[in-house]
C-alpha cells in the first residue's frame, strides 16, 4: 500500500508542469515615472498573476523563478505601445515546452486616479496575458479573464467588477479574477 502511494506521488510529480517565470523589474526613477509607467510593486503585481493561475491549476503548475529570462518559460515585461491598450502576448517555445513572452502595459490612463483601481487593471492585464502564455484562447464571456474586449462589452464595467471586490491592493492576492470556465479552459489547455 505505501509502495502505491509512493508511485502516485511520483507519478502526480512527473505530470506536474514546471513553469519557470522570469518578471521585468520596475526601477524607481528619481522624480519621475519610469519611461513605461510602470512601479516599483508592479513586478509584485506580475508574481501575483502567476501564482493565480498555478492555484487554478489544481497542481498542473509549479512556478520556479528563474535566473535569467533567456531560460524563463514564462517572461514579463513592462513596454509602452500604440498597436494594443492593455497588453499582448507573444507565443515561445522554450526546451521544446510551451511558454510566452508577455508585454504588459502598466500606463492605464484615467483610471490612474484610483491607486487601487490601477493596480487592479495591472494586475488583471497580467492575468489575461499570461493565460495566453499558458495556452488560454479568448473567450466571448464577460465573466471570464480570457475574455476579449474585440466582442464588445464595457471595459469600465469590466475592471470595475474586480476592483469593487477590493479594499487594498493588498486583497488582490485573495481575489483570483479567474471564472469557472476560465480554469476548465486552463485545465484543458495544460493537457495538450
Ligand atoms: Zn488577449
Amino acid at each position: 500500500m505505501k509502495s502505491l502511494l509512493i508511485i502516485l506521488l511520483f507519478a502526480c510529480a512527473l505530470q506536474a508542469g514546471e513553469y519557470s517565470y522570469w518578471i521585468e523589474a520596475c526601477p524607481a526613477v528619481a522624480g519621475a515615472t519610469h519611461l513605461t509607467g510602470c512601479e516599483p510593486g508592479d513586478p509584485e503585481l506580475a508574481r501575483w498573476a502567476l501564482e493565480a493561475w498555478q492555484r487554478e491549476s489544481g497542481g498542473a503548475i509549479v512556478l520556479k523563478k528563474s535566473a535569467t529570462e533567456e531560460s524563463a518559460r514564462l517572461r514579463i515585461h513592462w513596454a509602452t505601445g500604440a498597436t494594443s491598450l492593455y497588453g499582448e502576448t507573444e507565443p515561445i517555445m522554450v526546451g521544446g515546452k510551451r511558454g510566452g513572452i508577455v508585454y504588459v502595459l502598466p500606463s492605464v490612463g484615467p483610471e490612474r486616479t484610483d491607486p487601487v483601481m490601477r493596480d487592479a487593471i495591472v494586475y488583471l492585464t497580467c492575468l489575461h496575458e499570461t493565460g495566453h502564455a499558458l495556452g488560454l484562447a479568448h473567450t466571448r464571456n464577460f465573466a471570464d479573464i480570457m475574455y476579449s474586449f474585440q466582442y464588445g462589452g464595457d471595459i469600465s464595467a469590466y475592471f470595475h467588477r474586480y476592483r469593487d471586490l477590493l479594499k487594498t491592493r493588498a486583497d488582490i492576492p485573495a481575489h483570483a479574477g479567474v471564472s469557472d470556465a476560465d480554469r476548465v479552459a486552463l485545465r484543458a489547455a495544460l493537457k495538450q
